[in-house]
């Protein structure tokens, strides 16, 4: 579904990624995490193609992203992606903001993207606050149209990065049962999270990513019980 070789990724003089490979199959559910500033964003902006790569491959679904010919509108389409900020148009309602994409580019006409952006904000459990601007909404139930409109668009795989930095701690747990429910329906997602007791249920494997390199990676039973390098058992000890 995804698969990453040998990306070296610099902004200037600073290589950020150096040298990254992974694979994601249909249905996985892989977490990344590591220090600040290890290149986790910066690797999962290159999916879909928000970063370009100086060096190595992305394939998506068999296509090189890397490729000066690719369409970027229709690999987006493919990819969708759910950031810290929810980004929602604040003079849309939610129902509103889930069914623009569809309607704008797909082209779906708008009785159709109308039911479909229903049936999403029920899947996300917001089925009583489509009419809300998100303005009248939770950062946590903000953050589920955010999830909400990535889904309007079919995407194959989601990326995730830290959704649920920016939330109150009592809004964090509606986002990753969300998240969750997903998994468990077959999305695939890559996500970064800081949130180990989720990555621990949720993921099929976790990596572990230091200055631009994965140091470790392993389904979470072992991840977490034998890491064995230095630098993954200093993040854990300091983060769990
Ligand atoms: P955090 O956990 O804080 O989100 P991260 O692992 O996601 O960190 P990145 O955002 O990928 O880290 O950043 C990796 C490095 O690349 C950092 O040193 C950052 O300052 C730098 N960087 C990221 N984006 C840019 C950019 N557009 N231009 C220049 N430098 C950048
Ligand atoms: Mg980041």
């Amino acid at each position: 579904m995804v698969s990453i070789k040998d990306v070296h990724k610099s902004f200037g003089d600073l290589k950020v990624l150096n040298g990254v490979s992974l694979d994601v199959m249909k249905g996985d559910v892989i977490c990344i995490i590591g220090p600040s500033g290890s290149g986790k964003s910066t690797l999962i902006r290159c999916v879909n193609a928000l970063n370009d790569i100086q060096q190595g491959s992305i394939l998506v679904e068999g296509q090189e992203v890397n490729d000066p010919r690719l369409d970027k509108l229709e690999l987006r389409k493919k990819v969708g992606m759910v950031f810290q900020q929810y980004n929602l148009f604040p003079h849309k309602t939610a129902l509103q903001n889930v069914m623009m994409a569809p309607v704008r580019v797909l082209k779906q006409d708008k009785a159709k993207a109308e039911a479909t952006a229903r049936a999403l904000l029920k899947r996300v459990r917001l089925e009583n606050k489509e009419n809300a601007y998100p303005g009248e909404l939770s950062g946590g139930q903000q953050q589920r149209v955010a999830i909400a409109r990535s889904l309007a668009m079919n995407p194959d795989v989601i990326l995730f990065d830290e959704v649920t930095a920016a939330l109150d701690p009592e809004t964090v747990g509606e986002v990753l049962q969300t998240i969750k429910d997903l998994a468990e329906d077959g999305m695939t997602c890559i996500l970064v999270t800081h949130e180990m007791a989720f990555a621990r249920e949720v993921a099929d494997h976790i990596y572990f990513t230091d200055r631009g390199v994965i140091v470790e990676h392993g389904p979470p039973a072992t991840f977490f019980k034998n890491a064995e390098d230095p630098r993954t058992r200093e993040f854990l000890s300091q983060i769990l």
